[in-house]
């Protein structure tokens, strides 16, 4: 076959859409047998998601969050127009696959690819209802997620930093988009909680290996421990790797960690990515040229963009891990003058923390303190 696609996530279905679209005969090899269940996300997504996607899947607009610091009041954002969106992310995943398939791709679902290799041809083995296949194809794209089997296979570097991310499902509606912030909620990353599909979805992320104690902790607080109707968790993958590419081999989304570090979010960074792969994947498959140096053009070019809001979020990451809950408080007390406040409601992209790092420093220079000597690797 022409091109074997392992993940069936958006990031898969992305790059399977636009190779399929090319005429390229293109299998994806999808592990489950459903796709986008269960949702490992809380599909908080930018604007750009929406409308690079067309997606129908959205529950909520954004116009609104409350940002609540370890004491005191919470900070209320409110903007013009939305500046982020709660999908449903089975739904969104659905879709997307579908758009593969109506492109022309064939899904394989409850294959689970085991083991890659490369000797002149890039070979797949996976297994299929307790069966191992083996295929062959001029290019195989590794979408398989945070613990990415493909990369690990092929020696590709992993992720600098790994974070659990746990969701208890609420059975009763929640209107507003919340943050929480404070090291008794998360030593190092957030509590969330958005609308879902369901009711509430309220999360937790932290790198402690106690991100189910955490989310405990929070649904008490916000008085939901008796509402409980589902959880979800994944891993989310931190750090900006040096090499997504092998011999007939590409990485894309989160299994070359494609993903924001100071949120979490993958989907944004993911699609980005995939639109460069499919790109570069199509003119290698046109030159009869899938070899690591000619495909490496793909790496280059995702690295320009999203690689270096990767790199600039691991150091904004480096500051938050190290800012004390007293500074939390000041800092959310500091965004609350009429003028910052006012900046973030303008401003505020949650795909480029980095513009709205520098806008708010430039409104409030006193908040400079909080990023010390580190200030200058974000900008
Ligand atoms: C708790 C949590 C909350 C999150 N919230 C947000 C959010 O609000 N906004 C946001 O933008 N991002 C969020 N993310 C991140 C986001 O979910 C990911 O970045 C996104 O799913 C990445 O898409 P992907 O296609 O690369 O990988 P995935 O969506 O993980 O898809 C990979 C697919 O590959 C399949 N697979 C894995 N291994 C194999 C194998 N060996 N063979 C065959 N198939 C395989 C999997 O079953 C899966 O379907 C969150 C993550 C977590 C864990």
């Amino acid at each position: 076959m022409d091109v074997a696609v392992i993940g069936g996530g958006p990031a898969g279905t992305r790059v399977a859409r636009q190779l399929a679209d090319a005429g390229f005969e293109t299998v994806i090899f999808e592990n489950r047998r459903k796709i986008g269940k269960p949702a490992k996300c809380a599909g908080l997504v930018s604007p750009r998601v929406v409308s690079m996607t067309g997606t129908d899947s959205v529950i909520k607009e954004g116009y609104r969050a409350v940002i609540t610091p370890p004491e005191g009041e919470p900070l209320i954002l409110e903007a013009k127009e939305p500046k982020a969106y709660v999908i449903n992310r089975a739904e969104f995943d659905r879709e997307m696959a579908e758009k593969a398939v109506d492109s022309g791709a064939v899904l394989e679902l409850g294959a689970k690819a085991v083991d890659t290799s490369f000797n002149g041809k890039r070979s797949v083995t996976y297994r299929d209802s307790g069966n191992f296949k083996k295929i062959e194809a001029d290019l195989v794209i590794g979408a398989d997620g945070p613990n990415s089997l493909m990369r690990k296979k092929a020696g590709l570097p992993g992720p600098e930093e790994m974070v659990v991310g746990v969701q208890a499902i609420i059975g009763e509606g929640s209107e507003d988009i919340h943050i929480f912030l404070g090291k008794e909620i998360s030593p190092d990353f957030f509590g969330w909680e958005l609308p879902h599909p369901s009711g509430t979805l309220i999360g937790v992320a932290s790198s402690d290996g106690d991100a189910y104690d955490h989310l405990k902790r929070l649904v008490g607080k916000r008085g939901y421990l008796d509402k409980i109707i589902g959880y979800s968790a994944g891993a989310i993958p931190l750090g900006r790797i040096k090499n997504s590419v092998e011999n007939g081999l590409m990485l894309v989304g989160d299994a070359a960690c494609q993903v924001k570090p100071l949120s979490g979010g993958g989907l944004f960074p993911g699609l980005l990515s995939a639109d460069i792969c499919a790109e570069v994947a199509i003119d290698a498959l046109e030159n009869d040229d899938t070899s690591k140096d000619n495909l490496r053009e793909y790496h280059e070019k995702w690295q320009k963009g999203i690689g270096s809001e990767i790199s600039k979020g691991m150091w904004m990451r480096k500051i938050f891990k190290g800012i004390t809950d007293r500074e939390m408080n000041d800092m959310i007390d500091a965004l609350k003058n009429e003028k910052v406040k006012k900046v973030v409601e303008e401003v505020g992209d949650i795909d480029y923390p980095s513009t709205l790092a520098k806008s708010v420093l430039k409104a409030s220079p006193k908040l400079i303190k909080f990023a010390g000597p580190m200030i200058k690797n974000i900008f």
